[in-house]
């Protein structure tokens, strides 16, 4: 091994400093109360100040230290001039002293995508804006709202997620002034996942994990057909998987599209790196190659142990309705 960190190892240690940079951002413009929205298909479909400073601080503190990456971000931003107070250059310490899996090490550059989503679960971070500004009364309705709200930049090779940061800018806030907010897990397949404790649902129950703000009836039927003992519908790709790792869901079940690759790359990655999987609602897996379409046009199905279960559950009426490829 040579003396100088893997490529990758370089990368995550980067995204981990850049991932928290996005969610100071995602929190000031959250306090400044201005949130700029603007919708972007229709009302579900949501981008903020946040999203769009994050995604600029994200991508140009990236790009200048690795130019030669691919980098996608979800929103779709006029190419301007980036104010240098928003670009991280830090890189975490924690992350350069671990030893880059084998089959990882000689990756290059040109070689590896990442994903962005700037702010995932944008939908939950206007409605505690609302509550928190507008509504004094309703402060209380927050409550658990702003966990939704997570920062992922997932890394790709040759198709597959292969690293995955999740940072949680909220993490806390309801301890009140004084806590420290916010903390960061991440993770790759074959050295491990950190920032959390790998927690399973106690004794074997079902515990199916939906979407809470854009549900229809394929999406009912098929958290139906799973039998669940309960379900726990929050917003957020990156929240939902925070739920599998940590013992709080059995499986995450979305049977529609909606769901982007900057949704699922950081948290398949992370995932994995804790024997988990996630896949289509067929059972078969995305790819996150750079010219990959961006929509996960079958839905979305992850669990943490037996997929297989869930896989064999989901209705005739959500494959036919959702082919994969
Ligand atoms: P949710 O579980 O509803 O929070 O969705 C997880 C991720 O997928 C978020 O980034 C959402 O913005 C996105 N998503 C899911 N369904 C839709 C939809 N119908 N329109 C736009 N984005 C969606
Ligand atoms: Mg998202
Ligand atoms: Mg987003």
């Amino acid at each position: 091994m040579s003396g100088s960190p893997a490529v990758l190892m370089r990368l995550v240690a980067s995204c981990y400093t850049v991932s928290e940079r996005a969610g100071a951002i995602v929190r000031k413009v959250l306090h400044s109360g201005e949130l700029g929205i603007v919708e972007k298909t229709g009302a579900d479909d949501l981008q903020t100040l946040a999203d769009r400073l994050a995604q600029q601080s994200i991508c140009a503190s990236l790009s200048r230290r690795f130019p030669k990456i691919t980098i996608i971000g979800e929103e779709e931003l006029p190419a301007e001039e980036i104010k240098e107070e928003i670009i991280e250059s830090g890189l975490s310490e924690e992350i350069l002293l671990k030893t880059c899996p084998e089959e990882y090490s000689d990756l290059k550059e040109e070689e590896l995508v990442v994903w962005v989503d700037p702010l995932d679960g944008t939908k939950e971070y206007t409605e505690a804006s609302r509550c928190l500004h507008h509504r004094t009364e309703a402060r209380h309705q927050t409550k658990g709202l702003l966990d939704n709200v997570t920062v992922l930049i997932g890394i790709a090779h040759g198709g597959r997620a292969i690293a995955g940061v999740i940072h949680q800018p909220f993490y806390n806030y309801e301890l009140g002034a004084g806590a420290a907010l916010g903390r960061t897990l991440w993770g790759i397949p074959g050295l491990g996942a950190f920032g959390f404790e790998l927690q399973e649902v106690p004794g074997g129950r079902r515990v199916v994990t939906t979407t809470r703000s854009h549900s229809n009836k394929l999406v009912t039927d098929c958290v139906d057909a799973m039998e669940p003992h309960e379900v726990v519908r929050v917003g957020g790709a990156g929240n939902k998987i925070i739920q599998l790792v940590e013992g709080r869901a059995s499986a995450y079940v979305f049977a529609s599209p909606g769901c982007k690759k900057w949704d699922t790359c950081a948290t398949e990655a992370i995932l994995h790196a804790v024997g988990g999987k996630l896949t289509d609602m067929h059972g078969n897996a995305y790819r996150y190659d750079a010219n990959v379409k961006h929509m996960n046009s079958a839905g979305v199905l992850a669990t943490l142990r037996n997929h297989e279960y869930y896989v064999s559950r989901v209705p005739q009426s959500v494959l036919q309705a959702l082919k994969s490829g």
